[in-house]
């Protein structure tokens, strides 16, 4: 078996027979060890690469889902990093350092809601200190809520606000905070989603922050460009997370994925090679200002 029958294969064996996953909820923000199948963030598979070699990131999100994939793949090219998360998942912070540091690698943890601005800022500051510095910021945090009846009329302020906060304002607020830190060869990533280009009833708010973030990316890639740091993005299709069991209807999960081309969900694992790519000063250096679909086949334009 080649290597990416491999990967195709572990990936399928966490889905049922339409793609998806047995029903089930969780309350927000989720966790990891409540999910069924727990998702693969390339535990047991990801080989490094010396691609991000004395490189300090900060992952926001980075507890569990995408941003754990992410933490394991920095760690193991030679990056220390710094996870962002809520207090409520501090165990999944934790795992997550533990396969950091199983790595040879520093992890520094700083909880906070990142909704409040004081927070988001001191986050960034704390990670910058305990690192001595930044040269990677990921703003891969995220909230959606698609638990809700009808559309646009049934949409509460306080629903807005918190999908607004957590997918934009922290993103400003933290880009912001860690600039000081950024210099040549540094770069940031973002996450935006299939949602910004093919847009859910049920995820208004949510879709209309992805397509924003895309726009950010762009603007932010012209601005920053003159002073050597790249600012990229990846948009995820359907992918295994507790950000879908604590935010979905739980008779959602079994066709979870099959829509796509592919026809099944993808795990976190299969992320990472966009976010390490992205990231590495040698590989992608006149890389930015773009967006990375990693959706299954959806399109992204
Ligand atoms: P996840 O639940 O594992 O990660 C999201 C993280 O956001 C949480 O772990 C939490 O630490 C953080 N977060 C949320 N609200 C916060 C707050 N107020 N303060 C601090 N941290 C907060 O789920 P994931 O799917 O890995 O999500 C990562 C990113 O990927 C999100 O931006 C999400 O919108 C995006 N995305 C996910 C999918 C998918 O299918 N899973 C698809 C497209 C885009
Ligand atoms: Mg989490």
């Amino acid at each position: 078996m080649t290597d990416h029958q491999e990967v195709d294969r572990a990936a399928a064996e966490l889905t049922n027979d339409q793609g998806g996953f047995p029903e089930q909820e969780q309350p927000p923000p989720g966790l990891t060890e409540q999910m069924t199948p727990v998702p693969d963030h390339g535990e047991e598979s990801w080989i490094g690469h010396d691609r991000l070699q004395g490189l300090r990131a900060l992952i926001t999100g980075g507890d569990s889902g995408i941003g754990r994939a992410v933490a394991i793949a920095y760690a193991r090219e030679g990056c220390d990093v710094a996870l962002s998360y809520l207090e409520a998942e501090q165990v999944d912070a934790e795992d997550t350092k533990r396969w950091v540091e199983k790595a040879g690698r520093t992890c520094v943890l700083v909880p906070g809601d990142i909704t409040d601005e004081e927070t988001a800022r001191k986050v960034v500051c704390d990670a910058a200190d305990q690192l001595g510095g930044l040269d990677i910021l990921v703003n891969n945090a995220g909230f959606q809520w698609a638990r809700r009846e009808g559309g646009i009329e049934g949409l509460k302020t306080s629903e807005m606000d918190q999908v607004f906060k957590t997918n934009l304002y922290a993103l400003f607020w933290m880009t912001q905070e860690a600039l000081p830190h950024l210099g040549k060869g540094s770069s940031i990533i973002n996450v935006s989603s299939i949602q910004a280009y093919d847009p859910s009833v049920s995820l208004i708010d949510y879709a209309s922050t992805k397509a924003a973030i895309n726009n950010f990316t762009v603007n932010l890639a012209a601005e920053l460009g003159p002073q050597g740091v790249r600012v990229n993005c990846v948009a995820p299709g359907p992918i295994w997370t507790p950000l879908q069991p604590a935010t979905k209807g739980g008779d959602s999960m079994p066709d979870f994925g099959g829509d796509t081309p592919l026809g099944r969900a993808g795990q976190p694992s299969e992320l990472a090679g966009a976010f390490v790519f992205l990231a590495s000063p040698r590989e992608a250096s006149y890389v930015s200002g773009t967006v990375l679909g990693v959706t299954g086949g959806k399109p992204v334009f």
